[in-house]
């Protein structure tokens, strides 16, 4: 049997189509804001299609663009000004920053109901307590998307993460966990991950290993969530070695067309909330 392609592409094109039609509706254009320290290729390319999806569903953004060498205190001020903009209803900062600028303090001075990367200690904290965070991080929000379609009661399964970074794994465990999940989350200092991996109702793997998980790895019929970006001979690849498992696999996101255009989608979905908790309407 050949596993069913979740296909993420499709979800997130209903999300926007939806967004889209619910903005046009509104007084005023919902506004992104978006702080890119420096020029990163990867985030230079990232920025682009946030500004570009946005722009297509009604959203504007507005980016500061800041030389490699900015100091910690031109960040803060512009994160003020926008904190205090009634204009601007989300804030995010492109990572990672460079290795001089202190992430954790630029993110933490974001208003928790701007912070539409949900990254603020105080939205981590909600989600942590199973308490309603102001916003959820795109990816792993994206992620619990495309997994509740395929398995919408999640209560008692045994799910396995590979990765635990603060923008994927954790707040994904958390997520399942507040679903009644049981979840083990591995990492780089894991020993035997497979034996782990083995035993998976629902494997995710976020480590950023070109094809690292093969059929062995797998439990028949499990449900794959495959959220790497990498490259394979110049070709992108996950972290999931697709051809490998997916004839032993019951669902698999491809890579690409899956977790990455619902992180997209999700961000927007969030700016679009951020636009509803300011005008007090959510
Ligand atoms: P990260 O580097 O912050 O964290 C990687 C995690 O994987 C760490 O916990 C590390 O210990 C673990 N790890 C690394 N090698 C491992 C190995 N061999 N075995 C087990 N664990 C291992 O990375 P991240 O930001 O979480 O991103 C992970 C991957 O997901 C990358 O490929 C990134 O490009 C991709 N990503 C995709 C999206 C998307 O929207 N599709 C969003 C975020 C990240």
């Amino acid at each position: 049997m050949t596993a069913q392609i979740i296909n993420g592409k499709e979800t997130a094109a209903q999300v926007r189509t939806e967004l889209k039609n619910k903005i046009a509706t509104l007084n005023s254009a919902p506004k992104l804001a978006i702080i890119l320290v420096g020029n990163d290729d990867s985030s230079l390319i990232y920025v682009r299609n946030k500004q570009k999806a946005a722009a297509e569903i009604g959203i504007e953004t507005e980016l500061y663009h800041l030389p490699e060498n900015t100091a910690e205190q031109t960040v803060w001020e512009i994160i003020d000004d926008c904190n205090r903009n009634t204009d601007v209803n989300g804030i995010i900062v492109q990572l990672p920053l460079p290795a001089h600028l202190n992430t954790h303090k630029i993110i933490n001075r974001i208003l928790p109901t701007k912070d539409v990367d949900g990254f603020h200690p105080y939205n981590t904290g909600m989600l942590h307590n199973n308490e309603k965070p102001y916003f959820i991080a795109a990816t792993p929000l994206g992620i619990m998307k495309l997994i509740q379609q395929h398995c919408p009661n999640l209560s008692g399964k045994n799910v396995v993460l590979i990765g635990a970074s603060l923008i994927v794994g954790r707040p994904l465990a958390t997520l399942l966990l507040n679903q009644e999940c049981t979840v083990s989350i591995t990492h780089i200092h894991t020993r035997n991950i497979k034996e782990l991996t083995q035993k998976a109702d629902i494997l995710v793997a976020a480590c950023g290993v070109a094809k690292l998980v093969k059929a062995d790895w797998i439990k028949p019929d499990s449900i794959l969530i495959d959220v790497g970006i990498n490259r394979d001979n110049g070709k992108i690849c996950g972290d999931i070695d697709f051809d490998d498992v997916v004839d032993k696999a019951a669902a698999i996101t491809p890579v690409p067309g899956g977790v990455g255009p619902m992180t997209i989608a999700m961000l927007l979905q969030n700016t679009y909330d951020a636009f509803l908790i300011q005008h007090s309407a959510l």
